[in-house]
């Protein structure tokens, strides 16, 4: 393999609301002394469901915001965290080498090198090639097309391998998408203190 473009210690693929969700919760560990150096990167090619919504009933987000609105300021809310970069770009493969670690391939043709793979990429489209898994019919998604990929109950789909947002089985709601996003920062965190763990801040 020639030089990776990137290397990151997670990527996520896909910034919608999941995915940045698990971002956010992962950078905001950066001054813990386990996190260390570690890297996130974030890929997303602009097609989240939020871009369509406008919000009345996400908790915390002044009622009538727009979805547009809503993800300018999570991408704000991450940009604050210097551990974190996002990348404009689509993902179409992502394997796992011999030695454990997932490389990423963007239509571009940059390589991202990461250690752990997050996919969020809703629950409408999979056009992420290379991988041992094929997302199957949602069970909570209204529709026949839509689709998730099966975990083992707390998004863990094998080692440093998950799934987040919708396309992890959740309902359709930006809440929902986030927590997972969120849930699955916290078993990557977790495992990075080698201890059950969580990330609070106090006034
Ligand atoms: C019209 C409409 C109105 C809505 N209104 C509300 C509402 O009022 N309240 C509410 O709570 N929820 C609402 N929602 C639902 C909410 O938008 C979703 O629940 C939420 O966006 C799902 O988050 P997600 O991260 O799973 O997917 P998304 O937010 O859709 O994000 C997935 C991201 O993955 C990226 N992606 C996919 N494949 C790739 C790839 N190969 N490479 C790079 N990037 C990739 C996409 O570009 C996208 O940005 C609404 C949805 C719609 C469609």
């Amino acid at each position: 393999m020639s030089s990776p473009t990137h290397a990151a210690d997670v990527l996520i693929i896909g910034g919608g609301a999941g995915g940045m969700s698990c971002a956010i919760t992962l950078a905001s560990a950066q001054k813990k002394n386990w996190f260390e150096d570690r890297r996130i990167i974030i890929v997303d090619d602009g097609t989240s469901d939020l871009r369509k919504a406008r919000l009345y009933n996400a908790p915390g987000v002044e009622p009538g915001l727009l979805g547009e609105d809503l993800l300018k300021r999570l991408e704000e809310q991450l940009l604050q965290y210097d551990c974190a970069t996002p990348i404009p770009g689509t993902v179409q493969r992502a394997e796992r080498l011999p030695s454990g670690k997932f490389i990423s391939t963007l239509e571009s043709g940059e390589e991202i090198l990461a250690d752990t793979l997050v996919l969020a990429t809703g629950y409408k489209r999979w056009d992420v090639e290379g991988l041992d898994h094929m997302p199957q019919q949602h069970p909570r998604g209204g529709k026949a097309d839509r689709i998730h990929l099966p975990h083992d109950g707390c998004y863990h789909i094998e080692p440093d391998l998950h799934v987040a947002g919708l396309l992890a089985g959740g309902s359709s709601q930006f809440a929902i998408a986030a927590g997972i996003g969120a849930q699955v920062a916290v078993e990557i965190l977790s495992a990075w203190a080698g201890k059950r763990t969580h990330v609070h801040d106090t006034p």
